[in-house]
């Protein structure tokens, strides 16, 4: 199969590429994501495949406005219409519990015609996109792009991000390419990504709040809306033996490069300091330095390459999946990279930044 590549001339192929099962690259605001309808377990399923990722591992539906929650989910606290009304559409996904069906409409599948979009589950939505779990990540995509295709497919999209599993998630068409190519029928080109880190996950199901995974929109931002917010403990750190991920997808290994990755945190003066002192002048070691210190790091051997501004966490979150894709283009062994502190988009950078680094931080 050869991957099209298509752009805003071609929505209706695109949509249609969902609307019969099969697999479209789409852009949206954060990651490029590998949609599917999300009402179709076939298709779904064969998300799951193109990527390589674990059956266990649920994916968001993407939906076209706040009125669509209602058809997938039940018992939606306020909190969730007020988050909506404030961030979406935006990076911003609500973890909610999944609409169960009624005995007649079980019943009904029972004696009812069967096609492919057909499933026997207990909920609305297929097992398939949730991995089993009685609730379901729901979000609300910026994207104009990926809007038309929600719009025009009239299903929600089930999407995670356009990678090989494992692999850094891709921010441009292009990248989505090296990754997927002869695998789908067809990417959508929306240009480079605005967020360039994939959407803030918060749990609604508990109390108070839990964020899943830092994103575009910050923690600061959702205390606003919903008071007391709590940070799991897998956002900032690895977690121990017998502890138990809340999101079934903390658990696996992430946005890696090829080569390890060290992570350096702390005062930036003193992180890319501590870097050029244990660089090892030969070609196997590659850096990803804050822009003001490519100075320092000009005799390298090997590749360097800028994360933006150091106090620019917006342009850092932009470029970090761009820097750790390039340093695969090279034979580097090891990377070192500047890590920005938890403040503001921060949290997420710093989140993706030490799950490539497998946690491997060093404090300065
Ligand atoms: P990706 O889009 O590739 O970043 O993957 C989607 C992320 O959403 C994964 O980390 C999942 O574990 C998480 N996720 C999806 N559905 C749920 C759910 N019902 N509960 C908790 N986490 C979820
Ligand atoms: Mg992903």
């Amino acid at each position: 199969m050869k991957t099209e590549l298509l752009n805003f001339n071609h929505l209706i192929r695109a949509a249609e590429i969902i609307q019969e099962g099969g697999l479209l690259g789409i852009p949206t605001e954060t990651v490029y994501g590998l949609g599917a309808d999300g009402l179709n377990p076939v298709a779904v399923r064969s998300i799951f495949q193109a990527k390589g990722r674990p059956q266990d591992n649920p994916l968001i539906l993407h939906i076209w406005s706040a009125n669509w929650l209602e058809r997938y989910c039940e018992d939606i606290p306020d909190a969730a219409y007020r988050l909506a009304e404030r961030f979406w559409p935006g990076p911003l996904t609500m973890i909610l519990k999944c609409k169960k069906r009624t005995p007649q409409e079980l019943e009904a599948l029972r004696t009812g015609p069967v096609c492919s979009r057909t499933h026997f589950g207990p909920r609305i939505i297929p097992d398939v996109v949730t991995a089993g779990l009685d609730t379901v990540g729901m979000r609300c995509p910026a994207h104009p792009l990926c809007r038309m295709i929600i719009q025009m497919a009239q299903t929600p999209i089930a999407a995670p991000s356009g990678n090989t599993s494992g692999r850094p998630s891709p921010t441009t068409a292009q990248h989505m390419l090296e990754d997927m190519d002869g695998k789908i029928p067809a990417i959508l080109d929306g240009g480079p990504c605005e967020v360039g880190v994939e959407s803030t996950i918060i749990d609604l199901t508990c109390t108070p709040p839990r964020l899943l995974r830092p994103g575009g929109v910050i923690p600061e931002q959702l205390e606003e809306v919903l008071g007391r917010v709590k940070v799991d403990p897998a956002v900032t750190r690895q977690l121990g033996k017998g502890e138990k991920p809340r999101a079934p997808g903390m658990k696996y290994r992430h946005y890696a490069p090829k080569a390890p990755v060290t992570a350096v945190k702390g005062d930036p003066e003193r992180g890319a300091a501590y870097i050029r002192e244990h660089l090892s002048h030969t070609r196997w070691d590659g850096v990803i330095c804050f822009e003001e210190f490519l100075p320092l790091f000009v005799q390298a051997a090997g590749p360097v390459l800028s994360l933006g501004p150091a106090a620019d966490q917006a342009e850092q979150a932009r470029r970090l999946f761009d820097a750790l894709r390039a340093m695969d283009t090279t034979d580097v062994k090891h990377i070192w990279a500047q890590c920005p502190n938890d403040s503001g988009i921060g949290l997420a950078v710093a989140n993706r930044l030490n799950k490539a680094a497998g946690f491997h931080i060093v404090e300065v």
